[in-house]
């Protein structure tokens, strides 16, 4: 996996809605962004959650102007 460079982010796990495994949260003025993990998943989920989160930062998918399904599979590789 790429590294993550000049690009700070921090991980919460949180009580999310149903469906939702996870999503980044950025503040763009700061350039820092939260990954929100949903506490429904289990440690290989979340983990799994992680990654997939972090691969939209380091493609830096928030700031491409795409819509979010187009973004989703990019990233899923389909
Ligand atoms: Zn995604």
């Amino acid at each position: 996996m790429r590294e993550l460079i000049e690009r700070d982010y921090r991980v919460v796990i949180r009580k999310c809605p149903p469906k939702v495994k996870a999503f980044v949260v950025k503040n763009r003025a700061e350039d820092y962004c939260t990954i929100v993990i949903s506490s429904d998943l289990d440690e290989r989920g979340r983990l799994e959650a992680y990654r997939h989160e972090l691969s939209h930062i380091e493609r830096n998918d928030f700031e491409t102007g795409k819509n979010a399904d187009k973004i989703e599979r990019i990233a899923h590789g389909q």
